[in-house]
């Protein structure tokens, strides 16, 4: 079969489930190799199955996200495994949800390390590759939170608009070197990380949802495919908002 995406390699951050695993899965499903990163390679072998049951190589890796040496690391590990890098897909993310006069410093730093500083340490690692090879592609995964604040989410909300910004100010860097860089502002996806909230807040935010349910990974997956592809051959620096018109 052919794909949008054959002979291309791609790594995923956060791949263990969720919205990361999804777009591992999609992204095999359409032609690509992919490494795959999070905390721990044995909470991999789930997505790596996955991967290779769609015909495609899988190579697993443990890192935080946080970790510069880590980050190198996958980078490099990615490169010998695989053979190259063309889709980098930053994912990994957390929340640590409390209003803004109780929330502790480590609450702050835990969630800017690994949603922002993770996403600059990728992209810088895996750019490097990209213009050694004069080509790339790179997909930060944000969220409509960095366009809109919340309340109960200053850290969260500020580390994914910085994570927009990143996205714009490297696409302005990375243009001219034929590396393309754009970003995914997920609404409300069901995942491990939005299942944990009350029933109240689930239905006050389904009512604001134009499109009448909550977001699936795949939904997420199919606009990270798009932006991966040549069809967004002419993106970049774009936020691509995915939230059945939540925000517009
Ligand atoms: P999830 O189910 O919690 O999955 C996130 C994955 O990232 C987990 O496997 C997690 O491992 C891994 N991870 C966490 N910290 C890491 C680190 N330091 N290094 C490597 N991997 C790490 O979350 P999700 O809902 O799929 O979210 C994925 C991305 O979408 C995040 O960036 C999130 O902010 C964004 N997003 C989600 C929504 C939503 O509604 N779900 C909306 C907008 C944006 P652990 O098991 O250790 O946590």
């Amino acid at each position: 079969m052919v794909g949008v995406l054959d002979g291309k390699v791609a790594l995923v951050t956060g791949a263990a489930r969720g919205i990361g695993r999804a777009i591992a899965e999609k992204l095999a499903a359409n032609g690509a190799d992919v490494a795959l990163c999070d905390l721990q390679a044995d909470w991999l072998k789930d997505t790596a199955s996955a991967v290779e049951s769609r015909g495609r190589k899988a190579a697993c890796f443990a890192a935080d996200v946080s970790q510069a040496a880590a980050v190198d690391t996958v980078v490099s590990g990615t490169n010998n495994a695989l053979g190259r890098l063309d889709i980098l897909v930053n994912n990994a993310g957390i929340t640590r949800d409390t209003f803004l006069l109780r929330m502790s410093e480590q609450d702050w730093d835990a969630v800017i390390d690994i949603n922002l500083k993770g996403t600059f340490l990728f992209t810088k690692a895996a750019s490097k590759l990209m213009i050694r090879q004069k080509n790339g592609v790179i997909v930060n995964i944000a969220s409509i939170i960095g366009l809109i604040g919340n309340a109960g989410q200053s850290n969260y909300a500020a580390s994914k608009a910085g994570v927009i910004a990143l996205t714009k100010s490297a696409a302005k860097e990375l243009a001219s070197r034929n590396i393309r860089v754009n970003a995914v502002a997920p609404g409300f996806i069901e995942t491990k990380m939005t299942e944990a909230l009350p029933e109240e807040i689930r239905r006050k935010m389904l009512e604001a949802i134009p499109a009448g349910r909550f977001g699936r990974p795949e939904d997420v997956a199919e606009a990270v495919l798009f932006l991966s592809s040549d069809a967004s051959s002419y993106m970049t620096g774009q936020v691509l908002n995915v939230s059945g018109g939540m925000v517009m």
